[in-house]
């Protein structure tokens, strides 16, 4: 965890924002699911990632249209193919 971004995943509005949207996907990984395969979803990802300049922004940290439910092995692939990808202009990751 990089270390700006400490102290908003140790928030209340985090912790209930994740709780809530782990929730709503069903508990499922969803990129997982998209394949067919049944995963439990453990990590709760920002599509576009979290920076010093936008970690204040609810409309980004915390909405929910700019989180992904997402297992283990999911989430290492999403970061460590980061740099293989294409990314968009909001920095979405284009597979
Ligand atoms: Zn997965
Ligand atoms: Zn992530």
């Amino acid at each position: 965890m990089k270390e700006f971004a400490k102290e908003f995943y140790h928030s209340q509005a985090w912790k209930r924002c994740r709780d809530a949207y782990a929730k709503a996907a069903g508990g499922l990984c969803e990129r997982c699911l998209e394949r067919g395969l049944y995963n439990p979803g453990e990590i709760v990802h920002h599509t576009v990632a979290l920076t010093p300049d936008n970690i204040h922004n609810p409309s980004v940290a915390l909405a929910w249209d700019n989180l992904e439910l997402v297992c283990r092995n999911c989430h290492a692939e999403l970061h460590g193919a980061a740099k293989r990808y294409r990314v968009d202009a909001l920095g979405r990751v284009l597979l």
